[in-house]
């Protein structure tokens, strides 16, 4: 049976401007086409969902989150929590992810997504499309690596799956690596190039994986057709990142000229995770139970962030939009939103922002041209807010409809109330 959509303005993700009176058809899970009410022809027996003075778009996409069920910022309480529990606490995260119009996310370090995506693909849970890197790659000491426990109980916790990275050092170890993440079902491969802003003994700037190691890991990846993710906020590590051919680099804090040159030149995208800073250091934020030195790094880095954030978008680097939140307060999942709004409050425009989260993001993560645009033969992943979030950013952060894969996931403009 065909469902046609039909709303007040159709902004279709590509950036193109938008569609007055527009109508989708739907067939099963895919988009059969997109037009304007006049254009698309509607079946006798079609479903008819009518959501005028709505502006439909494609579903959103959060290109970097932790979908790993954790409830506290203590890497000891991940760690000692066992991945069937954490990934049974993530399954409310994902339904509030769909339900806040996520159509697809990316989860990057952790192992719980791994199993999250496999019951959301069976069907047995509702969510957002998964693409997960399973758990990161560190060196020995990197970012995330528990140097208050003997490095013996960190090599038993990684083959239990309960780190949130996994050490390789050397570029063998490294090939290993990718391989076995592979093998457990990882779509991509996420490493750390520099320390962290919640790592005591890494500081943001401290560079991580050497180059032929970080060659090795990309390689790899590359070669068994996996996208990869770098971590990295100092600059060396940026520029590792980048030379080895990683497809984004997260947070990227302190970009120089040559970053910004070598990003451009290889097509590699920025993903700027702004969200996760407004929620911890902004004044009046709620902040995090948060250790001394996580707020301190956080703060220190905020101004280059921002710099860099300016410079590579002045210079068109492609950029994809990422919040960064683990789901624990203020950073829940479902208020992934916040994320276009920072873009907007950036610099960017609100139809960039749109597109950031949108088919930018998708082609960022590999979901390839069924995601993140509404066009004819894509996936059936929209959604639908009242007014006109071109004039007003915040809007998405309040969505009526969404539909995934051509089910009807909310409707609020059926509801009775
Ligand atoms: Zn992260």
């Amino acid at each position: 049976m065909t469902t046609i959509v039909r709303g007040k303005l159709l902004i279709d993700g590509t950036g193109n401007p938008p569609i007055a009176d527009p109508a989708i058809a739907v067939e099963g899970d895919t988009i059969s086409a997109v037009g304007t009410a006049g254009e698309i022809q509607v079946d006798r027996d079609a479903r008819v969902i009518d959501l005028s003075g709505m502006t439909l778009l494609p579903g959103l996409i959060d290109a970097h989150i932790h979908l790993e069920g954790w409830k506290t910022m203590d890497l000891m309480d991940w760690m000692t929590t066992p991945v069937a529990v954490s990934a049974l606490r993530a399954t409310a995260d994902a339904r509030r992810l769909l339900e806040a119009g996520f159509t697809a996310v990316r989860c990057l370090g952790g192992a719980a997504s791994l199993y999250l995506k496999q019951a959301i693909e069976e069907g047995v849970i509702q969510g957002p499309r998964i693409v997960t890197s399973g758990r990161s790659f560190i060196q020995t000491s990197g970012g995330a690596d528990p140097w208050e426990l003997p490095v013996e109980c960190v090599e038993v916790l990684d083959r239990l799956e309960q780190t949130l990275a996994d050490t390789v050092d050397g570029p063998e170890e490294c090939r290993l690596g990718v391989r076995r993440r592979l093998r457990e079902g990882a779509d991509c491969i996420k490493i750390l190039t520099t320390g962290a802003v919640h790592s005591e003994h890494n500081p943001p700037t401290r560079v991580g994986f050497t180059q032929e190691e970080t060659d090795a890991l990309v390689d790899e990846a590359h070669r068994l057709g996996l996208k990869v993710a770098a971590h990295a906020h100092g600059t060396a590590g940026i520029r590792t990142a980048i030379l080895a051919g990683v497809d984004t680099i997260e947070h990227g804090s302190y970009l120089d000229e040559e970053c910004i040159e070598l990003m451009l030149e290889r097509g590699t995208y920025l993903v700027p995770t702004f969200s996760v800073g407004r929620c911890n250091l902004d004044p009046g934020a709620d902040g995090l139970p948060d250790t001394e030195y996580g707020l301190r790094q956080g703060r220190e880095i905020r101004g280059a962030h921002r710099r860099s954030f300016d410079q590579a978008y002045e210079a068109g680097v492609k950029i994809a939009a990422g919040t960064d939140f683990i789901g624990v307060p203020p950073m829940k999942h479902g208020l992934n939103a916040m994320e276009l709004e920072c873009l907007v409050e950036a610099g960017m425009s609100s139809m960039e922002a749109i597109v950031a989260a949108t088919s930018s993001a998708a082609d960022a993560i590999g979901l390839g041209a069924r995601a993140g645009t509404v066009a004819a033969d894509g996936w059936a992943d929209f959604v639908a807010v009242e007014g006109n979030p071109l004039d007003r950013i915040r809007l998405l952060s309040d969505v009526a409809f969404v539909m995934k894969a051509g089910e009807v996931i909310k409707n609020r403009a059926t509801t009775v109330e």
